[in-house]
């Protein structure tokens, strides 16, 4: 196997591990848990609650994504002819080191490179896991504490409520239907919230949700993930109408609605007035 970091790899450049699928398991009907095993795992830790890799994908009819021949600057150069892979970005949901087992659950959503990807891959399949990069070290002093999330960020949220202080917190998620619930532990006593089979309604049940609280007294933190629109929308609720400060808020764009590819790093920092 070519190295994943071949010659004039830019030294801050997240790791690059080729892995291969050890198993594929239906979380729910729409949540497909995949199993990724390899050597190049070892030394990887997931750094904090929400932190994100790529997983570099082969283009449809390839067995395994092309490795690049150089970098000239950040750019990737392929041999001719061949089809560049693409990236998408997905949460490292567990990683069991004695296995060298790095676990993600993908969303089948429709149409999508990533989510028709997962239809067609095998075990046995190899595909490069670029990261882990970033998340939220959460602060242990918050009085009580908000976590929302849609289906694409229950992983991260996992992670998250794992890390909470014993406080009052207020947790919602929102998925497509019953069959979509799933156990979440430190969740007991979550919210869950159907948004049906329309995407378009996608994260209008977490705004709902979020503007009917009654938040408690004291100092709170909001960590929230889910569609791009409604994370502004739930943003800007919680700056202008709840009077919280961008300090107390982690607010993540995990997919746009109609938009590919949507950047790893929104936070919606682009609110007018409110920089993140
Ligand atoms: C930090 C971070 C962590 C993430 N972790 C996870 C994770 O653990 N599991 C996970 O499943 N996703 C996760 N996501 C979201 C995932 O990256 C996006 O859903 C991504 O767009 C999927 O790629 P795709 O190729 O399937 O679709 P794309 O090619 O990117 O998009 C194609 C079309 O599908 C739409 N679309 C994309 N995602 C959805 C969706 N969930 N529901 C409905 N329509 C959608 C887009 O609006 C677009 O119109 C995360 C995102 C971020 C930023």
């Amino acid at each position: 196997m070519p190295s994943p970091q071949p010659a004039g790899t830019p030294p801050n450049m997240p790791p690059r591990r080729w892995v291969s699928i050890h198993a594929i398991e239906q979380a729910t009907p729409r949540a497909i848990r995949l199993r990724l095993r390899g050597d190049d795992l070892e030394g990887f830790e997931i750094p904090a609650p929400g932190a994100h890799v790529k997983l570099i994908l082969p283009p449809p009819g390839e067995v395994r994504p092309a490795v690049p021949l150089r970098y000239e600057e950040r750019r990737a150069v392929f041999e001719d002819g061949v089809t560049p892979p693409f990236l998408r970005t997905y949460t490292p949901s567990r990683f069991n080191p004695e296995l060298l087992e790095l676990e993600v659950e993908l969303l089948l959503h429709g149409d999508g490179r990533a989510s028709n990807w997962i239809r067609t891959a095998k075990p046995g399949d190899e595909i490069i896991v670029a990261g882990p990069r970033g998340g939220w070290t959460v602060p242990q002093d918050g009085d009580w504490y908000l976590v929302a999330a849609d289906d694409t960020a229950i992983p991260a949220a996992r992670q998250v409520l794992a890390e909470l202080p014993a406080k009052p917190a207020l947790v919602a998620f929102e998925v497509v239907d019953e069959a979509e619930r799933r156990p979440v532990e430190g969740a007991a006593t979550a919210t869950w919230l159907f948004r049906g089979q329309d995407a378009a309604k996608a994260g209008k049940p977490l705004d709902a949700f979020v503007r009917s609280l009654e938040l408690p007294p004291g100092r709170g933190y909001a960590w929230i993930a889910c569609e791009a629109g409604a994370m502004r929308r739930i943003r800007r609720h919680l700056i202008e109408d709840r009077g919280m400060t961008p300090e107390q808020l982690v607010t993540r764009g995990y997919w746009k609605l109609g938009s590919p590819d949507h950047p790893d790093g929104d936070y919606g920092q682009d609110l007018p007035g409110h920089p993140g």
